[in-house]
């Protein structure tokens, strides 16, 4: 890995909406800046789009779902190859689209690397069921014969954060294209750049016009225009849990669209007395919270952490905060880049100033990193307890909370005792104890002897308010499919 070389400064090659294969400006030629946030400077402008623009797009997607359309038309297996041909362009302008996330995110850039692999591992494993999704015969009461057909929901709208720029496309693209829907995507307006590269890929690869559409611009303006359509048959939705709610509404007052959400978490990990060794469960906690830089919907944002190990854990999960690397995204020592934007990590260091108004102590960070770029310091916590705002809400930051307890049955209650329920995780040597916790926690992900282990062919998503419906494995699936029930008359004698 460390072999690869990025490009400093990429070129911006695509900076307009993308609409029907075709790139245009958007109607009142509005604009906005992309900023580095590793510099803070100026990288490009890209066209912003409006509620007329959306309009164009949500046309264009369904002219392309039109019964007679050639994606209509297409063998599913067909759709398959396109998907396939998607990704070897990607894999082609790997280094490339790395550096572009790196320049518009502030990711690490060998992060943004792995991503680009991660985000072709999903669009790959979705490819490969184009031509496997099949409805079932149904013996059922009475003189009928019973099959059901699988369909695609029809043109969904897709609405995606900043903190997983491509990879969020990928998750979205993935079973959209799979079940033969047609899309219109807008990309966060902090990071659009990697995702309108791909559209580009998009046209390359010989997708039928108006199959994918992507509109760059803000929430309130293009992701409104999307979530109040009454042409867009659904919206999948990945963000906050507090716009998730003016998504819903919007869906319900507008055409009743189906909703998927995949919203914030405050996720608990618990290190258990008897884990399998305290290095090893430091490491993974601080992983689990500092990966991207914090800004990770799953982020193990509560450690919890049973009080016959806590005072060591807390000093050793000091240590390696200590020496966690920040700096330039491309160098290859560079663990954590900056936060994407000076509103998050004003919004991080808020929440730093309240979990010291709380009462809790800082043993590590607690601050701003350097003045140019906008990094926070790795901070770590110890003390925090239930109550603190720290412990409670979704900072996305840079932040290890570490909690101490001491029985297993009120650790899990503790754990419960939030509305969100997207991940979770425990370290123990007790297979019985983790089986335990597994059963009783109310999360979509239970991560045992490890942490983050998001893998493309099993279910993702939460409990609670963290989300509805699943991305990712078959599941994924489902929330992009109708069922059609198709029922025959056969007398039982001629
Ligand atoms: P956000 O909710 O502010 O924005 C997400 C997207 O929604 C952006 O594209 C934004 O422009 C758009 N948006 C904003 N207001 C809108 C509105 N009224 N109508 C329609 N669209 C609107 O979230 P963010 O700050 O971009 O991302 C951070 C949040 O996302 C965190 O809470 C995090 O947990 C969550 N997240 C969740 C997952 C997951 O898979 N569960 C993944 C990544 C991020
Ligand atoms: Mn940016």
């Amino acid at each position: 890995m460390s072999k690869i070389e990025p490009i400093r400064n990429p070129a911006i090659k695509f900076t307009q909406l993308f609409i029907e294969n075709k790139w245009q400006n958007s109607s009142d030629g509005a604009t906005c800046d992309v900023i580095n946030p590793a510099t803070e400077e100026l990288i490009c402008k890209v066209q912003i789009g409006n509620e007329s623009d959306v309009n164009a797009a949500v046309a264009a997607a369904r002219r392309a779902f039109q019964p007679d359309a050639p994606w209509r038309l297409m063998d599913a297996s067909q759709r398959g190859r396109l998907m396939e041909k998607l990704c070897d362009l990607i894999e082609r302008d790997r280094t490339y689209l790395a550096s572009l996330e790196t320049i518009d995110s502030g990711k690490a850039f060998s992060n943004a690397y792995d991503e680009m692999g991660y985000s072709v591992d999903c669009l790959r494993y979705y490819a490969g069921w184009c031509d496997k999704i099949h409805g079932t015969t149904v013996p059922c009461d009475g003189e009928f014969v019973c099959m059901t057909r699988r369909e695609p929901v029809g043109v969904v709208g897709q609405i995606i954060p900043w903190n997983y720029p491509l990879m969020m496309v990928a998750w979205k693209l993935g079973p959209a294209l799979a079940t033969g829907c047609t899309i219109v995507l807008k990309p966060s307006e902090l990071t659009p750049l990697s995702a309108l590269y791909v559209a580009s890929l998009v046209a390359e690869a010989g997708f039928p016009p108006g199959v994918v559409n992507i509109v760059v611009g803000y929430g309130v303006g293009v992701g409104t225009a999307i979530t109040n359509h009454p042409d867009v048959d659904k919206v999948a939705f990945t963000g906050s849990t507090a716009v998730g709610r003016d998504v819903m509404r919007s869906a319900a007052v507008s055409n009743l669209k189906r909703c998927t959400f995949e919203l914030g978490g405050k996720s608990p990990l618990v290190v258990c007395e008897d884990c399998h060794d305290l290095d090893e469960a430091v490491k993974i906690s601080h992983n689990a919270i500092f990966g991207n830089h914090g800004q990770n919907c799953c982020a193990g944002s509560r450690t919890f952490v049973h009080e016959s190990i806590y005072d060591e854990f807390v000093k050793k999960a000091t240590e390696l905060a200590k020496k966690r690397v920040l700096g330039d995204p491309f160098a290859a020592d560079t663990q954590q880049g900056p936060q994407v934007s000076q509103v998050q990590m004003n919004r991080i260091l808020k929440y730093i100033d309240s979990g010291v108004r709380d009462g809790a102590k800082v043993e590590f960070g607690g601050a701003r990193w350097g003045n140019k770029g906008f990094f926070v310091s790795p901070t770590v916590f110890s003390g925090v307890t239930d109550d603190m705002t720290i412990a409670k809400e979704e900072i996305f930051g840079p932040v290890q909370s570490i909690l101490k307890y001491s029985s297993f049955d009120d650790v899990i209650r503790r754990a419960n005792a939030t509305s969100y329920g997207l991940a979770s995780g425990i370290l123990t040597k007790d297979i019985t104890k983790a089986l335990y916790f597994a059963k009783r926690i109310q999360a979509g992900s239970v991560w045992v002897n490890c942490y983050d282990a998001v893998l493309t062919q099993t279910p993702f998503g939460g409990f609670k308010q963290s989300g509805h419906g699943r991305e990712l494995g078959e599941s994924g699936l489902d929330e992009y499919l109708e069922d059609k029930t198709i029922t025959i008359k056969v007398p039982a004698k001629l």
